[in-house]
């Protein structure tokens, strides 16, 4: 059968190929429900033969200069741009996610492609004055094989953007796309194979139980990094465990904290509000902003204009650059905020607009929500403490600014957080106090190619988008050379 999107294979040892086992996974268009493409049903023998490749790969590939590294990186950054139509139209079809801002994903899969590979001649070691007649030193050395695990929101965009600095290292590397919007990276598969010598960028598509389980249980793969939701990255952390000593990054969810001061704007505050929510991707982003913390004395301002500009926002084709939000990704997605509407209604909060499937024949098929607000939220209530990533935002509100900080810091995360205010000392004294990796003052959202990103609490563990990400994919040895 012929399929809308055409690439079904993945890349192993610079081949393009099927699964061992001959299986496929059957990708749709959460719009429609429509079957648009099939991925691999990679096997635990895929992910054996991915890694051999890798492994026969990455010394000719770390002996490179990194001027040579650099521009084998740089010129795989412009293979991708020379496609970036095909990529946009493929992670639009299979993700849900509208196609406006999704253009950005490929230009920032090529930024930080271009970004790590300038940085390669900063993979330096010390010199350390231990003693006065010996030499100590120390050198960065790759790990050699590691792998990427991949969420589903901005597939294409994790599976470049996040091995960038694993190439810069010297690494070659395996990367297990995820199941429900798994088509780009079968488009990237053919491209990387292109750019890069073979067995150093591997692509192994299929399950979370079979693939990613085979690559965590590996013994010769020490290094992995993980995006994904935090029940996962403990099985995971578990599961290394079980089989080797290993180093395992996670960057997890988030269930972030906005927080608006009295002195600011209303109307600049609900904008914000509602850009942080990131309704773009159907809230389906690890950073937005699910918790608006209001000072009372602008709350109810606020609110109301929060709860225009969302009932306001149009549903529809993601591939309409007039539509504001799409489907969610995946019939799992679906029923995880359904299931949210459905606790709402008995814990005390207050449904300001959505809740519901949206009405009419054309939502009757795909995995259509509407856009939600709920006033009245409280840190006993499951919207106030469990992620939901999807487009519901919480809104509660605060008196103190110890209140303040309390709320925002009473949930078992620590990814993101936004303060608001024209006052510097309140802004930075709650930007300190907030247990969050990543904070904006008088901003949301926006991350920025170089300055690190990650989690404190359960939402994860290590820092990527800076220099110690690359740091991170290399170990550190030693060499003591005796003079005396
Ligand atoms: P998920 O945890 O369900 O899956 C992520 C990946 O892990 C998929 O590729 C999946 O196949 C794989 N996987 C599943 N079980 C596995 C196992 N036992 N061993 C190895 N791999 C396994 O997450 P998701 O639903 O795809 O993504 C949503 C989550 O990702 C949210 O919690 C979100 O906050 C988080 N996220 C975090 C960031 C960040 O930078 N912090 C960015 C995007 C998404």
């Amino acid at each position: 059968m012929a399929y809308a999107i055409e690439h079904d294979r993945m890349l192993i040892g610079g081949e393009l190929v099927h699964a061992s086992g001959g299986e496929f996974d059957l990708s749709i268009n959460p719009a429609t429900e429509e079957v648009i493409g099939r991925s691999p049903r990679g096997t635990a023998e895929d992910v054996e033969r991915a890694f051999a490749a890798a492994d026969a790969a990455w010394p000719a590939w770390a002996a490179l200069t990194p001027s040579e590294r650099g521009a084998r990186m740089r010129a795989f950054g412009e293979a991708l741009r020379a496609r970036a139509e095909d990529f946009l139209r493929i992670e639009v079809a299979d993700t849900g996610n509208t196609i406006t801002p999704m253009r950005g994903d490929v230009g920032h899969a090529v930024d930080s492609l271009t970004y790590y590979a300038g940085l390669i001649h900063e993979l330096k070691g010390e010199t350390i004055p231990a003693t006065a007649e010996n030499l100590h030193l120390t050198l960065r050395e790759p790990y050699g094989v590691v792998a990427r695990i991949a969420p589903f929101n901005h597939p294409l965009m994790f599976a470049v953007a996040r091995t960038a600095a694993m190439l810069a290292a010297g690494n070659a590397v395996i990367v297990k796309p995820p199941e429900t919007s798994p088509l780009s990276a079968l488009l990237l598969a053919e491209v990387a194979r292109e750019a890069l010598p073979a067995g150093v960028f591997n692509i192994v598509t299929g399950p979370g139980a079979t693939v990613g389980n085979a690559i965590v249980r590996h013994p010769g793969i020490k290094r992995i990094a993980f995006i994904g939701s935090p029940q996962t990255g403990r099985a995971i952390q578990r599961s290394a465990a079980e089989v080797a000593v290993k180093h395992v990054t996670l960057e997890l969810g988030g269930k972030n904290p906005l927080i608006a001061f009295p002195d600011t704007d209303p109307d600049i505050i609900a904008a914000t509000a509602v850009r942080g929510m990131n309704f773009s991707w159907q809230g389906q982003s690890c950073g937005s902003t699910s918790r608006l913390l209001l000072h009372e004395d602008i709350h109810d301002a606020v609110l109301e204009r929060v709860v225009s500009a969302v009932a306001g926002l149009r549903l529809g084709d993601p591939f309409d650059p007039a539509t504001d939000m799409g489907p969610v990704n995946s019939r799992i997605q679906h029923e995880k905020v359904l299931s949210f509407f459905e606790t709402a209604r008995h814990d005390g909060s207050r449904l300001m607009t959505g809740g519901r499937r949206p009405p009419g024949e054309r939502f009757a098929k795909g995995f259509w929500v509407e856009p939600t607000v709920y006033a009245d939220v409280k840190p006993g209530m499951r919207l106030w403490q469990e992620e939901v990533f999807g487009p519901i935002l919480s809104v509660g509100r605060w008196k103190t600014v110890d209140e303040a900080v309390e709320l925002a810091n009473s949930t078992e995360y620590g990814l993101t957080g936004a303060v608001w205010t024209n006052d510097i000392r309140n802004a930075l004294n709650v930007a300190r106090r907030i247990r969050s990796g990543h904070v904006w003052i008088n901003g949301c959202s926006n991350h920025f190619l170089g300055v690190p990103f990650g989690g404190m609490k359960n939402s994860g563990v290590g820092r990527e988008e800076g220099i110690e990400e690359m740091i991170s994919y290399t170990e550190a040895k030693t060499i003591n050379i005796m003079l005396g």
